[in-house]
Parts: structure tokens; sequence; C-alpha cells
């Protein structure tokens, strides 16, 4: 003869299939829950169904709250109970201090009230007329996250054999959506952390040479998302070969130091795509004879960042009255050029306008910034691309020229300085009382020749002295006239008359 299967086993198999189903397929892991418990208290004509999370396990005490609930009636109900809230419970009762470590290692539990100890619990318990509870641990990642109980107020039910291992089995389901729950939030997390930073996350294990990217890498890389398998070799080939050079050389610090993670910023191109700044975030992970085993890190896309930096060097490199460049703007040209391997000849040439102040006296300053502009104009029409013009001062300009020897470079002066006396300057403000439409100016100019074995810092102060002095004078001698440095007898050498440590570019003090 078959055994018969116990009614209620039967009722609660199909509450677990029911519960399951819509754990799985609701779109909200709780409605799922909340069908499960109303299933199982159906099946088992319980008067309540709940679930306790743990919220934090103390010395003395336990807090939980209670999240979920199903009731077979209203004054079963205890879920909106404010006492129920991030509740904590002390262990003054040892019995309870005992149900909560078996519920720690997973162990379920059931009580009669009326059987039980007199204590803590038991008053407890028998406050919520409770005749009977059973509790099952729902068990995450091998630890206790809270439980699953059914209260009795009616009956005195012994659960046991089936019945528990159902809900053993319930327990397990509502596990394995919350486990289901946790790791679509942390899929999410990434992916609103990847879109908000705009990065990508890498791995690479060093032993094998595997690599793993980021959906997001991927797509920023070019690849389609879910490509398989990209190989270390073409992950790598991604990044320009110089920032690569320097990244190895940063790793092989990062390791001679001991230290674990490096940033760097580098550029990626992707197919077809110009190479983009991004920042390279890497951590190295060590192996337990302390060598670098994998490595792994970010990818965050910069290039707003770098354009940005960019805009502020040029700001920062240029004249914002003339437009062309600024000492510090020629202080990088000029190093640049001796910076070469084999340097051209350089010549220095520092152009100050004569009487200026007279300009700004009868014609009003704005007049006076508006000749500044347009001798700007005028003095970069008259050089090469190759050149760089500099404000350097009120009313003087730096130019530095290349491959030019001391004859060109003079002659380059004298074309500059007759192009500036024969161009009358129109005057766009005039003073009310005064009809001249337009000016003539004159300039003088002082020119040096860069010592190309020099130390650029030190060329530079030095050509700048020389140039100076040579500007001082040809203004001395009458102005609107060119000299270059060593080529006039009454220029002093700026070595024996100035502090070399103090050499910079004259100021007005030169006329
Ligand atoms: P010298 O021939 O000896 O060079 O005589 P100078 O008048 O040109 O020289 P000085 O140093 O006496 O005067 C320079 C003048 O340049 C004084 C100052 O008001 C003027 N200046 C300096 N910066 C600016 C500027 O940005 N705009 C205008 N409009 N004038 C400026
Ligand atoms: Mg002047
Ligand atoms: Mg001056």
């Amino acid at each position: 003869m078959p055994a018969p299967i116990h009614p209620v086993a039967t009722r609660l198999l199909t509450a677990l299939a029911m519960g399951s189903q819509a754990l799985t397929k609701g779109r909200f892991w709780g409605d799922g829950v909340d069908t499960l418990l109303r299933e199982i208290g159906l099946a088992t004509g319980a008067s309540r169904v709940w679930i306790f999370q743990l919220l934090e396990l103390q010395e003395h005490a336990v807090i939980q709250d209670y999240v979920f609930e199903w009731a077979a009636a209203p004054h079963y109900r205890q879920l909106t109970h404010k006492h129920f809230r991030f509740f904590s419970t002390a262990f003054h009762d040892p019995l309870y201090r005992r149900m909560v470590e078996e519920r720690q290692r997973g162990m379920s539990q059931h009580f009669i009230t009326a059987r039980m100890a007199h204590g803590p619990l038991r008053e407890n318990l028998e406050s919520q007329h409770i005749r009977s509870m059973v509790t099952v641990p729902i068990m995450i990642d091998d630890g206790w996250w809270g439980t699953l109980g059914i209260d009795d107020c009616e009956r005195e039910l012994e659960w046991e054999g089936g019945e528990l291992e159902a809900l053993v089995v319930a327990a397990e389901l509502i596990a394995s959506a919350i486990y289901r729950h946790q790791l679509s939030s942390r899929r999410r997390q990434l992916e609103l952390f990847q879109q908000v930073t705009d990065c990508g996350i890498w791995e690479i294990d060093l032993a094998s040479g595997s690599t793993w990217c980021s959906r997001a890498l991927l797509l920023m890389l070019g690849y389609p998302d879910g490509y398989a398998r990209l190989p270390l070799r073409r992950l790598l080939a991604h990044i320009m070969p110089t920032d690569r050079q320097r990244l190895w050389l940063q790793l092989r610090e990062c390791l001679a130091r001991s230290r674990q993670s490096c940033r760097l910023d580098v550029r990626l191109h992707s197919n077809g795509v110009l190479p983009r700044w991004h920042e390279l975030v890497a951590e190295l992970t060590l192996d337990e004879n302390g060598r670098p085993s994998g490595i792994s890190g970010l990818v965050i896309d910069i290039t707003r960042r770098k354009q940005g930096e960019e805009r502020a060097r040029i700001a920062a490199e240029y004249d914002e009255l003339t437009g062309v460049m600024n000492r510090r703007g020629l202080t990088r040209r000029l190093h640049a050029a001796l910076d070469e391997p084999q340097p051209a000849a350089c010549h220095l040439l520092l152009l100050d306008i004569d009487h200026f102040k007279q300009i700004n006296d009868g014609y009003g300053h704005p007049a006076g910034d508006a000749l500044l502009r347009q001798l700007a104009t005028q003095l970069s029409n008259e050089l090469r691309g190759q050149d760089a013009l500099a404000r350097v001062g009120g009313e003087e300009f730096a130019i530095l020229v290349s491959g030019l020897d001391d004859a060109q470079a003079l002659q380059l002066g004298e074309r500059l300085r007759a192009s500036v006396a024969d161009t009358p300057f129109p005057l766009q403000r005039l003073a009310c009382d005064v009809k001249i439409r337009h000016i003539d100016i004159t300039v003088s100019i002082g020119i040096a020749a860069l010592c190309p074995d020099q130390e650029p810092s030190h060329a530079q102060a030095l050509a700048t002295a020389q140039a100076d002095q040579a500007l001082y004078a040809a203004k001395h001698a009458g102005r609107n006239r060119v000299l270059l440095y060593g080529q006039h007898a009454n220029v002093p050498d700026p070595q024996e008359a100035t502090d070399p440590a103090s050499l910079h570019f004259s100021g007005p003090g030169s006329g």
C-alpha cells in the first residue's frame, strides 16, 4: 500500500511552487515574497507568516527589523506596530541567546509556548498570544540574513518532518531572491557609476595574460557589446605607444617602491577614432610571495578636463590685449627651440615703442591700447610662421627667430623698424579736440644671439640682458634704430654690469 501524502505537506509544496514563480517572474522581488508568505499562510492555516531582517548583532543585543508579513486576519497584523521598527532585543534570557546562536548556524526552531521554561522569551510570545511558533533562518553567503517565521495563535502545532523541510526550502527561495536582487542592484550601481564617470573597468591576469573588460570599456574601444575575448596585446595596442612606455615606467617604479596603485593620463584610440585622453587607475594584485599576479583598474574619459587644461594653458601663454604670446609663452618656445637635438642659431629681438608715453598722454590710454594691437598685428604679418612674437612689457615686444646669422637678424630688425616707421597708424579714438587720423610711430630694437650650448633658462636670461643692453644703446643713440649686441662699442657687457640672477626683460627704464 502506498503511504498517504500528508495533506499539509502537499499544500505547502503547491504554495512553494506558486511562491517560487512569483519570486522569479515578479517585477519587484518583494511582491514575490508577499505572494510566497500568503501561500504558506493559507496552506498551513497559520495566524501570521513573517520575516525579520537582521540589522546588527551586538554583544548584548540583536537589532532587527520587521520587513514582511502575511496575517490571516487584521487583528493578527503586527508589521505596522512601531515597536517592531528597528527593534532591539537584549540577551537577558539565556534561551533567547541560544536561539540567536542557533539561527546564526542556520538551524530552524519550533516552540509550543505553554511548554517553554518561564522567562522573558515565553512572556514575549504570550504577550503576542502566540501558542506555537516555527522559525527558519534565511542564510545568504553562509551568513544569517534574517528569519522566516510562522506564528499560530489558535493551535499548538508540532512542526517537524516534511512540513519543516518545506519551510527550509521556502527560506532558501527567499534567500536566492534576495541574492539576485543584491546582484542586480550591484550591477545597476556599477552601470550608474560608469555612466556618471564615463569610465570603464578592466582586469588582467598576469600569469595567463587573459583580460576582462567591462561593457562600457569594450564600447569605448570600439568592440561590440559582449565581445568575448580581448587578447592582452590587442588591449594594450589601444594605448598610444609613448603613453605605453610611460605606463611601464610608472608600473616599474610602483613595484620598486612597493606601491600597489598608480594613476596616469594616457591617450586611448579606438578603431578609426582620434585618440582621447583617459585617466588610467591601476591596482596591482600581489601573490603570497609579493609578486604581481594581476592588475586591474579603471579608465576614465578625461577629454573634457584635458580640453579645459589646454584652454587654460593657452590663456596663460597669450596676452589678452594683443592676442600674441606673453612672456610665459615665449619662454616655452625658447626652451623648445634650445632643447632640439641640434638647435639652429637663434636670436632674440627686443622691440620698444619710442615715446609711447606721449601717445597715451596725447590721445588717451584706449588709443594707446589700440595702437599696441595694431602694432602686434603688423609685426605678426612681417614675421614667418616659425618666428615667435610676444608682448613682454607695456609697450615692449620680444621676437624669437631661428636659422638666421647675425647679419640676417640685423636685416630682419631693420626691416621691422622701417616697416613701423613707414606705416602711419590710424587712431581709433581721438581726443575731441584733435583732428589727426593717423600718427607716425617709431621703434627701437636691440638684438642678441642665443647661446645654444647653455642651459635654456640661462641662455634666455643672458640673451635678454644683452638684447636689453643693445636696446638701451639704441634709445641712447637717438631711437628709431636697431642694434645687435656686441657690434656697438657703447653696449656694455651685461655679465660684467649685471648680476646674472637678476637678469630679466627690461622695462621702460631702457628709454
Ligand atoms: P621710450 O622711447 O624711452 O621708450 O619712451 P616711452 O614713453 O615709450 O617709455 P616710458 O617707459 O616712459 O613709457 C611707457 C609707457 O607705456 C608708459 C605707460 O603708460 C605705457 N603703457 C604701458 N602699458 C600699457 C598698456 O597696456 N596700454 C597703454 N595704452 N599704455 C601702456
Ligand atoms: Mg617705449
Ligand atoms: Mg619700454
